[in-house]
């Protein structure tokens, strides 16, 4: 399976080619990652043992920028998962115009396993691994699924001993105290929002018609749900990595967040415990949610949830991926001819990076916005981007994820060009 994932995500970029702008030089390049890094980590742990640990950073490409993009901590990361990680940043960050390219990194572990000096240490020892390869003007790490402030605030120090010179602008979605932008914490979910707002009024779907099921309860989907709650939309069913919790009048999301957030105080900074120990509602698996009889389906957690074998159970109308990559290839194809419409990745989620890159443009400057200037600036950036696309899909006649490579890859042929083309060179 994990093989598969790019050669899929690349099935993305080849249905998008003919409605671009771009040279055959530039798509050459684009498929293929510029740098791809494994190293081993060695950890030492509480009772004395040694544990290598194996690790990935993956620059997809920086033309129009350093690479960004967040590090995720798994059992299940792969390089081919940190390669297509990398790929769809490079992508989300010129669809939505940031001056910047594509890059992921990961760590095969389950930190859950790890007492917090443990994973401190699995923290700084990534950064000497990888120190030579990233950077403010090289690429950028930031939190993705199981990390978090605290350690991107572990990174920023790690490679500031080593440069022996505070280097905030190293990474993003650091703790506020070490240089974190306000708003960041919310940016992914905040961002989503204003996807799903600017989009859902050309379905005439109106918030409170509309029922929604999250597959995740991390940072995106908990602070998704909760602004959504807050609009009026009825979310009936959310979940995490345990299970999920399903109430057909709708669930009550602060005392949900509240729970998840009492556990995490009392249990570490992961939370040990399932959305489902919360009272009053039914119980469903993760497979049961998918498959709802709801108006919005958001996958929040991993990738690959909707999938052929699961495709045909699922009922949602509209679909926002908020998880990156959580439909595959073929599901996809499945679903326009089930006439249920998807909201793409690289859109709906680049919230996230976006206020990432708020926060370097902060470190790099040392004048801080308030967070109506973050959420102003935020909001802006993801409408103008969003309309832009939907007319793109307009005009072609083709899907919405479509219409963001195209959108993406004129930006990106056009800075691939601007250093040379074919043509120029043979003097055409
Ligand atoms: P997180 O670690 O905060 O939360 C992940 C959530 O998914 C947790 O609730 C976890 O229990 C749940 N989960 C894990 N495996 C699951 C499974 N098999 N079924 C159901 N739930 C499961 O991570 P996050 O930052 O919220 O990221 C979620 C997704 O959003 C990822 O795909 C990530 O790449 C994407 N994303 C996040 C950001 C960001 O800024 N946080 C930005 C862009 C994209």
């Amino acid at each position: 399976m994990s093989e598969s994932l790019f050669a899929d995500a690349s099935k993305r970029l080849e249905q998008a080619l003919k409605y671009a702008n771009i040279s055959e030089d530039a798509i050459e390049r684009l498929k293929y990652p510029k740098t791809s890094l494994t190293v081993s980590i060695p950890v030492r742990m509480d009772n004395g043992s040694l544990r290598i640990f194996k690790g990935y950073r993956v620059r997809y490409d920086d033309t129009r920028g350093p690479g960004k993009g967040g590090v995720r901590y798994h059992p299940s990361v792969s390089l081919d998962e940190v390669q297509s990680l990398a790929f769809w940043m490079t992508f989300k960050c010129a669809a939505v115009n940031l001056p910047f390219g594509g890059a992921k990194g990961g760590v095969t572990v389950n930190p859950k396993e790890l007492s917090r000096l443990e994973l401190e240490r699995l923290s700084r020892g990534y950064i000497d691994a990888i120190a030579d390869f990233i950077g403010p003007d090289i690429d950028i790490p930031a939190p993705d699924v199981y990390t978090n402030p605290m350690i991107m605030g572990w990174y920023m120090d790690q490679y500031s001993i080593i440069h022996r010179q505070l280097t905030p602008a190293v990474v993003t979605g650091k703790p506020l105290s070490l240089g974190g932008s306000l708003g960041r914490d919310t940016a992914t979910a905040a961002g989503a929002f204003y996807v799903i707002e600017t989009l859902m009024p050309k379905f005439d779907q109106p918030a409170q018609n509309t029922t929604v099921a999250i597959q995740g309860f991390g940072n995106a989907g908990a602070h998704l749900a909760t602004l959504l709650y807050n609009a009026g939309y009825k979310i009936v069913a959310v979940s995490d990595s345990k299970g999920g919790v399903y109430a057909k009048k709708g669930l009550d999301i602060p005392s949900i967040r509240r729970f998840k957030d009492t556990q995490k105080g009392l249990q570490a900074i992961y939370c040990e415990d399932s959305v489902c120990n919360v009272v009053e509602h039914e119980v469903l698996s993760n497979e049961d949610l998918l498959g709802l009889d709801v108006d919005l389906l958001i996958p929040a957690a991993l990738e690959n949830q909707i999938t052929e074998t699961n495709v045909h159970n699922i009922k949602a109308k509209y679909i926002f991926e908020v998880a990156n990559g959580p439909t595959t290839s073929a599901a996809d194809k499945i679903l326009a001819e089930k006439g249920i419409y998807v909201f793409p990745d690289i859109l709906v989620n680049a919230g996230g990076v976006t206020v990432s890159y708020f926060e370097w443009v902060q470190n790099r400057s040392g004048l801080y916005w308030t967070l109506e200037e973050v959420n102003q600036r935020l909001k802006q950036k993801m409408v103008e981007e969003t309309l832009k696309i939907w007319q793109i899909k307009q005009e072609f006649s083709i899907n919405l994820r479509t219409a963001a490579y195209v959108h993406a890859l004129n930006r990106l042929g056009e800075a691939l060009s601007a250093k040379g083309t074919r043509d120029y060179y043979l003097g055409s």
